[in-house]
């Protein structure tokens, strides 16, 4: 019998990711984008947004570049595959070599792989054999940190905090995971309401490991500067003390730079704010500003050197595909001939600093802060209390719908963030600054009015 041709769209024609499939068609379906250039997509209908999203934290180098393109067409005309196992393309060769001039001493041997969630699998397991090989078999938890994003897989799923739900339903997850309080000193459960930070946050990690017995622990994972989990940079001295705690035991350091590698926090990778040195680092996303999918763990010197001489059972045949490794190369010119690290320092802290000023006396901000092109606007009911304001679904779809209408996408949601391409224009800073601004106010009319009794959505429009 032929298979019907014909579809409606209930369900739809097409999955889109992390979306409730009904809700977004009710929305009128996703934001179909046509072009985009620099630091601004187009849509199907010819409108503009300032994209403070880059893509998915993904567009670095901005959007739209010729040598990147030329640089991925020419690749694909000359070898177009070459799996690295026995063979290989000498464009991984030359990324790995000009990658790894601009890491921190000692981080030296790079595994590529497709995708973060890939690059997070792998580094487990690298973390996990690396103790078996060392003839510690016992270690296998891998501590791990709230507000946590490490991605999709089943290890990235279990290693990201629990309440992003990425295991709802789908559960049991990864076993051997712990989590940590992460630092967050707007919201700290240990030190919020001192003069200064304690670094109880960092004692806590020193916790997990004598609670679970050292000698069973392989690895803390985490994000030097969680971005999606609300941009939480961590106090001078965390990282030091982290370091030193994981020295002590044994345990492993990876960080996950898979959002803030390649510039984003106005330096090549974010660990150098802090002179940290992990022995895994996990990098994605930016490494080819989305022109390809590109991703990698990078091992330091003696965690490269305990397992070069044995068989890892692991790899993708996608790993260090020519093509990406192409874009990943071109990306990497572009950022460090355009200055886009500096560029993200000092762009980045003029945006934050408008933003601040922008909302200042907004009754709904408790806080604006970032680091280099990652800022985030901490929304609260009331700024003495700190109490979060409560989006909800519908508060959600609300603040993105303010957002586009004043021609800017940013991660609309509690933090809101705002993590535009490197290459971003003061223009185009302004009109972020103008469309948060605006999209909070009209957050806080909706408030008032669902107070006096008013359905949320009746507010008067200020623009559009
Ligand atoms: N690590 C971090 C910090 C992330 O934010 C993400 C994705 O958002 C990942 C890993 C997973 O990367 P990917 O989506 O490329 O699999």
């Amino acid at each position: 019998m032929a298979v019907p041709r014909g579809r409606n769209q209930d369900p739809p024609l097409l999955w889109y990711q992390g979306q409730v499939q009904t809700r977004l068609a009710r929305r009128g379906g996703p934001l179909v984008l046509a072009r985009a250039e620099g630091a601004r997509v187009w849509d199907a209908e010819g409108r503009s947004y300032v994209d403070g999203r880059s893509g998915l934290w993904a567009v670095l180098v901005g959007y739209g570049r010729a040598e990147v393109a030329e640089a991925v067409a020419r690749q694909l005309r000359t070898l177009s595959f070459a799996p690295l196992v026995d063979v290989a393309s000498s464009v991984a060769r030359e990324l790995a070599a000009a990658l790894t001039a601009r890491l921190p001493e000692g981080l030296q041997t790079l595994m590529l792989v497709p995708t973060g969630s890939e690059a997070v699998d792998t580094a487990v397991k690298i973390a996990r054999f690396y103790h078996y090989v060392g003839g510690e078999r016992r270690r296998r938890i891998i501590i791990s940190r709230e507000y946590s994003a490490h991605g999709s897989t089943y290890a990235g799923s279990s290693l990201s905090d629990p309440d992003r739900g990425l295991l709802r339903g789908v559960g049991p997850g990864l076993p051997g995971v712990r989590f940590v309080a992460a630092p967050y000193r707007y919201r700290c459960p240990y030190c919020a309401q001192e003069p200064a930070c304690t670094l109880a946050c960092a004692a806590v990690v020193e916790d997990a490991i004598t609670t679970a017995g050292p000698e069973r622990v392989a690895a803390f994972l985490a994000e030097p500067v969680p971005g999606p989990g609300g941009v939480l940079v961590p106090p001078d001295g965390y990282w030091q003390r982290v370091r030193e705690i994981c020295d002590r035991y044994g345990v492993l350091l990876i960080a996950d730079e898979v959002v803030t590698g390649f510039g984003r926090t106005g330096r090549w990778f974010a660990c150098e704010h802090w002179t940290l040195v992990p022995d895994l680092l996990i990098l994605g996303k930016g490494m080819a500003s989305g022109y390809q999918p590109l991703a990698a763990v990078v091992m330091r010197r003696h965690v490269a050197e305990r397992l070069a001489p044995r068989l890892v059972p692991h790899g993708f045949t996608f790993s260090g595909h020519p093509a990406a490794c192409a874009a990943g190369l071109a990306c990497l010119r572009i950022i460090e001939a355009e200055g886009l690290v500096e560029r993200a320092q000092q762009m980045g802290a003029y945006l934050q600093a408008r933003l601040r000023e922008r909302l200042a006396a907004s009754p709904v901000v408790g806080e604006v802060r970032g680091l280099g092109l990652m800022c985030a606007v901490e929304l609260v009911e009331d700024r003495a209390t700190r109490a979060p304001f409560r989006l909800g679904a519908s508060g959600v779809d609300f603040l993105d719908h303010e957002l586009r209408r004043r021609g800017v996408l940013c991660f609309a949601d509690n933090p809101l963030i705002v993590a535009p391409p490197l290459v971003l224009a003061r223009g185009d800073a302004e009109q972020l600054v103008e469309g948060v601004a605006e999209a909070v106010a009209m957050l806080v009319a909706r408030r008032e009015r669902s107070r006096e009794g008013r359905p949320p959505g009746t507010e008067r429009r200020t623009r559009g």
